[in-house]
């Protein structure tokens, strides 16, 4: 993980790569008071947790998590922060789908492949132990202000939180932002996506980090943006005209976004597009 300062007091940890033996490339980032610090997202597994932790550590005693969301590769360190005494806060949806999801889909990536579950060996679940409705705003213990923000609508999940500092203009997006990644779309509405970036564009952030990929401007939410409106706009048409596999995938996909991470994923989920129309 690269790490680098998005504000006066705020880092992101960016991630590499965009298999799971990689995390998916998955960000993490961290925000620091006087002796507090707010710790967002706990990464795929342990050493990731570490890594920040281990960053964070020197002069920080007391510490907060925050997930972003539910998706394993932003929560599965949680324990590493749970036993050192971090209370873990998020949605109270992402909480939910934690407890519905988490245990399942860390079996099944222990049993998927070796590499995995050696990797994955000392994660053990821990679930957010406070949760929020729509927002929780706090002062760090220098002052420094802190908005855990809950779109209105399901955007990337129906759980999502950014954290937004106005007084450094950064805003960490979780996986509401991808930058040089196709999106998660799994559960996705594609609409409330759309409603979540503008309302990023809406904190006047000089600094976003996104969930996947290098640290961002506005340019970027507004790339995404217009990615995701044409994958509507092209979805419709393609399912229209009936095509199939390939020939879906390269209509839907635009053309601008080829070169993207993780085209491996997007392509399933339109596949699976077809199959449901
Ligand atoms: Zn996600």
């Amino acid at each position: 993980m690269r790490f680098s300062r998005v504000g006066p007091h705020s880092w992101a940890g960016i991630g590499e790569g965009d298999d799971v033996l990689h995390s998916y490339g998955a960000n993490q980032g961290f925000v620091r008071g006087k002796r507090l610090g707010i710790i967002v997202d706990s990464g795929f597994h342990n050493r990731a947790a570490r890594e920040i932790l281990h960053r964070i550590h020197p002069g920080t005693r007391t510490m907060l998590v925050v997930n972003t969301h539910h998706h394993s590769d932003h929560v599965f360190g949680n324990s590493v922060f749970a036993e050192a005494g971090a209370p873990i806060i998020a949605h109270e949806k992402c909480g939910r789908s934690m407890h519905a999801r988490s245990e399942k889909v860390l079996a099944e990536y222990r049993g998927s492949d070796p590499h995995l579950s050696r990797l994955l060996k000392n994660v053990r679940i821990a679930y957010p132990s406070l949760t929020y409705d729509d927002l929780l705003a706090a002062h760090l213990d220098n002052g420094l202000e802190v908005e855990i923000i809950h779109p209105p609508d399901r955007a990337h999940t129906d759980g999502d939180s950014m954290l937004a500092l106005p007084g450094e203009r950064v805003v960490f997006a979780g996986d509401i932002l991808w930058v040089g990644y196709h999106p998660n779309l799994e559960d996705a509405d594609v609409q409330g996506q759309i409603q979540a970036l503008r309302l990023i564009l809406r904190l006047k952030p000089r600094r976003i980090v996104p969930g996947h990929g290098p640290v961002s401007s506005q340019r970027e939410v507004r790339r995404l943006i217009k990615y995701l409106e044409e994958f509507e706009i092209n979805t419709r048409s393609g399912l229209r005209r009936n095509l199939r596999d390939d020939e879906l995938v390269r209509h839907v996909i635009p053309r601008w976004s080829w070169d993207w991470k993780m085209r491996w994923l997007m392509e399933s989920y339109i596949s699976n597009l077809a199959g449901k129309n």
